[in-house]
């Protein structure tokens, strides 16, 4: 079988989906790679690097040609680029990447009528077996590292307390809202910095991850005992708790000099943590760093990738963050696509057994059918009413 590495298109993606280290590991799974020419360079991965890898570099059009194209970004994440690659695809080609179905279910249903197999990473279950799978946490650990880094840089102040000859610098104050993987690496990230940090979040169990990085847990007298679903992900919660919780947090965020806002709910629009009066009571000067901006933000006000200033408070809302640190980001989602790809060829590629949750969870579409229950729904299509037949390649 044939794998090829796409160089990524999306503006700003800098990341690539394989790197020259990788490549040995599938070409002992018995894998060819090819990998289009110029695919690592923005992440600082040379085409020789890839040749003494093993890998063969090629065109974009020899690259689509590949039994298996891995991506960063496919499908509609892959924004203006997706239409022209959609119609590269060819018929039993298997598409593995970040492909954000349920905000793209209609390019899905398009990668279906090319007859592809599209494998959406977002997808992998957060079970304890596909932890070496998963892009979600290896590329918000770094996100949220670089968050606090984005913080720091725009901040007028220092984060640490420093006693010096001209006199002693109080620490910044750094609130982290919402302590998932992104968050606590805010939180560390911080608190390596010299910062004085507290975090909340809305699901009780964090409270003990948050005072292990030996920050501060805010504690809101707030009934959160349905907040965590089964996987461990926040539950959205109705507006009057919402309400309450900004009423509750108004306080502490006024106190901060850096909030970091991480709090996102699968699948959904981000809850509004901070408001725009919250926002007003900040201290000029103070830094805001919304993480949720692409989903509607946690911070009033945010938008994506823009800075707002608003009563002399900077509020930005990255939403690439993992790109900002290519070669570290690219390197662990390697490892996911790797261990992902060599985790479907034991199962049977292209026949992927159905009774696999990570093959299951993740297949969106195959044999010309969008096959994933929740993207058929978000594609307004009808419920398939049998499991899906195997794959006419
Ligand atoms: P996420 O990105 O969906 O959300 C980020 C955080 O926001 C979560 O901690 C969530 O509780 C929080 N949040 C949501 N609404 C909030 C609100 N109103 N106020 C404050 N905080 C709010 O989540 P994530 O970081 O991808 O992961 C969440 C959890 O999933 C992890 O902490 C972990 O328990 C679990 N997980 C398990 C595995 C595994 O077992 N393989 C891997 C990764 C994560």
């Amino acid at each position: 079988m044939k794998v090829a590495v796409v160089k990524e298109t999306f503006p700003g993606e800098r990341r690539v989906a394989l790197v020259p280290s990788a490549v040995p590991a599938l070409t002992k799974a018995g894998l060819a790679v090819v990998v289009e020419a110029d695919a690592g360079r923005a992440a600082g991965f040379s085409d020789d690097a890839y040749r003494a890898a093993g890998a063969t570099i090629v065109s974009r059009d020899e690259a689509f040609a590949a039994d298996c194209i891995l991506a960063v970004r496919a499908g509609g994440a892959a924004g203006a680029g997706w239409p022209a690659d959609r119609d590269r695809l060819r018929r039993g080609a298997i598409v593995i990447g970040m492909c954000d179905p349920l905000s793209f279910p209609e390019a899905c249903r398009e990668a279906a009528e090319r007859g592809a197999s599209l494998f959406s990473l977002e997808l992998v279950p957060r079970i304890t077996r596909a932890q070496s799978m998963d892009v979600l946490s290896s590329q918000a650990n770094i996100a949220g590292y670089r968050a606090v880094l984005l913080a720091a840089h725009t901040l007028p102040r220092i984060l640490p307390m420093m006693t010096t000859a001209a006199g002693t610098l109080t620490p910044a104050k750094v609130l982290v809202l919402g302590a998932g993987v992104a968050g606590l690496q805010a939180i560390a990230t911080a608190k390596r910095l010299g910062a004085q940090v507290s975090a909340y979040d809305v699901r009780p169990a964090v409270k003990e991850q948050v005072q292990s990085l030996g920050a501060k847990f805010v504690e809101l007298p707030l009934e959160t005992g349905s907040s965590e679903t089964a996987g461990g992900y926040a539950k959205a919660m109705g507006e009057e708790f919402y309400a309450k919780q900004r009423e509750l947090l108004g306080k502490v965020v006024a106190d901060s000099d850096v909030v970091i806002c991480t709090a996102l709910i699968p699948g959904q629009k981000a809850p509004v943590l901070v408001t725009r009066e919250m926002v007003a009571r900040m201290r000029p000067g103070g830094v805001i760093v919304d993480m949720a901006a692409e989903r509607g933000g946690n911070c009033e006000g945010s938008a994506p990738d823009q800075t707002v200033v608003v009563d002399g408070v900077t509020i930005l809302g990255p939403t690439n963050l993992p790109a900002d640190a290519p070669f570290h980001t690219s390197q662990l989602f390697a490892k996911n696509v790797v261990t992902f790809l060599t985790h479907l060829v034991k199962e049977g590629l292209p026949d992927v057994a159905p009774g696999d949750e990570i093959c299951r969870d993740t297949l969106v579409c195959r044999g010309g059918e969008l096959v994933h229950p929740k993207i058929r729904e978000r594609a307004g299509l009808p419920p398939l009413d049998a499991p899906a037949a195997s794959p006419t390649t």
